[in-house]
């Protein structure tokens, strides 16, 4: 049995978080290290370590994340202005080995201009 994520102890209440939005699915709470005015992560409550470990099975749930995105951002009053950023693997930033979707607002990140 391996060791629980901070994620999965977050999922499983055994260490609080700040609790955006929650279903049987998943679960967004704010950032404990904010890298914008409104982060918050958008975590599923199965594991997957990394976005390219999902798989087929996993289709309808990664579906859900991404209309989940659009709730959450509609329940923070931001759904015209942030960034979604998933890390995937060490090397590009991630640190905590659960998937996990950043939800940034409140500061300009755009790879475009
Ligand atoms: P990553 O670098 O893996 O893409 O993102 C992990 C994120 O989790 C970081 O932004 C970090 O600040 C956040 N984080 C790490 N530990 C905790 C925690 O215990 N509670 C909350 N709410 N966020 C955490």
């Amino acid at each position: 049995m391996t060791d629980k994520t901070i994620f999965q102890k977050i999922i499983d209440k055994e260490i609080p978080s700040k609790i955006i939005y929650e279903d049987e699915f998943c679960i967004a709470i704010e950032d404990i290290a904010p890298a914008a005015p409104i982060h918050v992560l958008l975590i599923p409550k199965i594991l997957i370590n990394k976005i390219s470990d999902s798989a087929k099975e996993h289709q309808d749930l990664l579906g859900h994340l991404l209309l989940k995105v659009g709730d959450v951002s509609r329940l923070l009053g931001i759904e015209d202005s942030f960034n979604v950023i998933i890390n995937n693997g060490e090397k590009a930033g991630m640190t905590v080995p659960h998937l996990h979707l950043h939800i940034l607002s409140g500061k300009k990140l755009s790879i475009t201009s």
